[in-house]
């Protein structure tokens, strides 16, 4: 495998997993991070799915675990009353339950620097760096820093989040894909002296949420504020204060004297709006984005860490399958994209309630909470976490024999929406210079169609049964004699069953 040097812009959760999975398979990165350190503010997160998964491949679980919050016996999310009264509980047991016990409370902040120490020993960091311009040629891209230097490299990925450089320099200007989601968010640290009844206690009224949590630091709650407001953009520093003071006037419970605690000068407030980042390709040439970056997906939907770091793994792997980076490229959007679109669908569906408009909404909420943490209905609470790892159960995988207009699939769990869309943005690149495709599935193991799934399939079938030359289903069950067999014509123009040991002439049939 040819060893590629890979410059990294953004040194996130995404940028150093990505460093450390680019060395783990024999490549040469290089990240750059604007900060001129590691960075100690930030927020809680919940850490689960994909992102756990990649944490206990690189395993860092154990070094993980020793920093996480929400541990305390009984702990878990209170949702109180204006007089700090527990009404409905969401405890962090049941969360973990739901999640197979793989779930982890976690400082933004603490994450950051396990993957760092995961990674700086083998791996070129340059703090306090930025570029200012990409040119691509076809053989390097070639990034300017701002001090004026220029470096070439093999590739260019931009893993500086939600508002990345890259992204501005290389696909155009943040607004042509921010989707605004309602709300502004802010995040400060203050003292803990409230003597809070979980936590993690959360006060909502209608279209206004405040919440204080416990950090690692003895001493110390961290807030969340949540707004609804018009989107005005970027706040700057020395507005935050002023801006989250309004937003929450005569607001109840504890909430002014939370506002009392605000840091002065507003340099240690975060505050940003809630936006997802929606985009046709993350792909130009040489360049690719990962992380927030790509496809931020808020903190309503809880996985953006877990979705950086998972892209973060897959991108990795894939640039470590083949030789052609451009088809390594398409195969680590065509795997990651449709789950990033899918949890962005699910963060987009939920936003409404996630602070509700009014105190009937604010009621229901109340009423939600109580509900899902009933046994019965756990499953709620799971399709809405959507908190498998797709690294798990993602049922299809690519063939490293794929080559131009021949693409073959390895088929092992139970097809699920997202493979569909995987697959059909696979035929649709490949039809974009290819009259026809053919196709190999390999049946290892299926276990059946998830019922989403069902229009994908049917809407597949409509939409390439004619562009599908040949189809080759591959497997020793009778299923797969059974889908040659219907595949013909409502998928292909011309299916065939071979067993699993004539996978060659199954290559050479699709091919002749
Ligand atoms: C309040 C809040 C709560 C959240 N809760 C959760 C949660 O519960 N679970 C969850 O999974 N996710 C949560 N998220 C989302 C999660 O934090 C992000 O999705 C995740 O951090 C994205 O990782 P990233 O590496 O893509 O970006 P980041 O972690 O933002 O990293 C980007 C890096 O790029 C650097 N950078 C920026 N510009 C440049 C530049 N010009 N040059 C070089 N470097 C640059 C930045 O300094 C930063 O280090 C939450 C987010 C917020 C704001």
């Amino acid at each position: 495998m040819k060893k590629l040097k890979i410059l990294v812009s953004g040194g996130g959760l995404a940028g150093l997993a990505l460093a450390y999975w680019l060395h783990h398979h024999g490549h040469e990165a290089v990240v750059i991070e604007r900060a001129p350190d590691l960075r100690r503010d930030g927020y809680g997160l919940d850490f689960f799915g994909t992102g756990y998964d990649v944490a206990e491949r690189m395993g860092i679980i154990d070094a993980l675990a020793k920093t996480q919050i929400f541990m305390d016996k009984g702990s878990g999310i209170a949702f109180v009353n204006e007089d700090g009264k527990p009404v409905a509980e969401l405890k962090t047991d049941a969360v973990r339950e739901v999640l197979g016990g793989k779930y982890m409370g976690l400082m933004h902040y603490n994450l950051e620097e396990v993957l760092y120490d995961a990674v700086k020993d083998d791996v070129e960091i340059r703090f306090g760096t930025s570029i200012t311009a990409v040119t691509q040629s076809p053989e390097s891209v070639t990034v300017t820093y701002e001090n004026g230097n220029r470096e070439t490299f093999d590739l260019l990925v931009g893993a500086d989040g939600i508002h990345s450089n890259v992204r501005n320099l290389v696909f155009g200007p943040e607004k042509e894909f921010a989707f605004y989601m309602g709300y502004y968010l802010a995040c400060y640290f203050i003292p803990d002296k409230y003597q809070l009844p979980a936590t993690w206690a959360n006060y909502t009224e209608p279209g206004r949420q405040v919440g204080a949590y416990d950090t690692d630091r003895e001493g110390q709650l961290a807030t969340l504020f949540l707004w609804q407001a018009e989107d005005e953009g970027h706040i700057p520093h020395d507005k935050r204060a002023e801006k989250i003071r309004t937003a929450f006037t005569d607001m109840g419970w504890l909430t002014s004297q939370i506002l009392d605690d605000m840091p002065g000068d507003g340099k240690d407030i975060l505050v940003d709006t809630v936006t997802q980042i929606r985009m046709d390709t993350w792909r130009n040439g040489r360049v690719v984005l990962v992380g927030d970056a790509a496809g931020c997906m808020t903190l309503i939907s809880g996985q953006g860490a877990s979705m950086a770091i998972g892209g973060a793994y897959v991108l990795a792997e894939e640039l470590s399958q083949t030789e052609d980076w451009q088809q390594a490229l398409a195969n680590f959007e065509h795997r990651v994209k449709p789950q990033m679109d899918l949890r962005q669908r699910k963060a987009h569906d939920f936003a409404k309630q996630f602070v509700p408009g009014s105190e009937l909404g604010v009621k229901a909420e109340m009423m939600m909470m109580k509900l899902v943490t009933y046994h019965a209905f756990s499953g709620l609470l799971k399709s809405q976490f959507v908190g498998d790892s797709f690294l798990q159960t993602a049922a299809l995988h690519r063939l490293p024999q794929s080559n131009g207009n021949f693409i073959g699939y390895r088929v092992a769990g139970k097809l699920l929406e997202t493979d569909y869309q995987t697959l059909e943005m696979d035929v649709d690149e490949t039809l974009q210079t290819a009259e026809s495709v053919n196709l190999l599935l390999q049946i290892e193991e299926l276990e059946g169609v998830e019922m989403r799934a069902w229009s994908e399939d049917w809407k597949f079938g409509r939409q390439y049964h004619d562009k599908i030359h040949k189809l080759a289903v591959v497997g020793d069950r009778r299923l797969s004699r059974w889908m040659a067999r219907l595949s013909e014509p409502l998928y292909a123009q011309d299916a065939k069953h071979f067993d699993l040991a004539e996978m060659d002439q199954a290559w050479m049939w699709l091919k002749s």
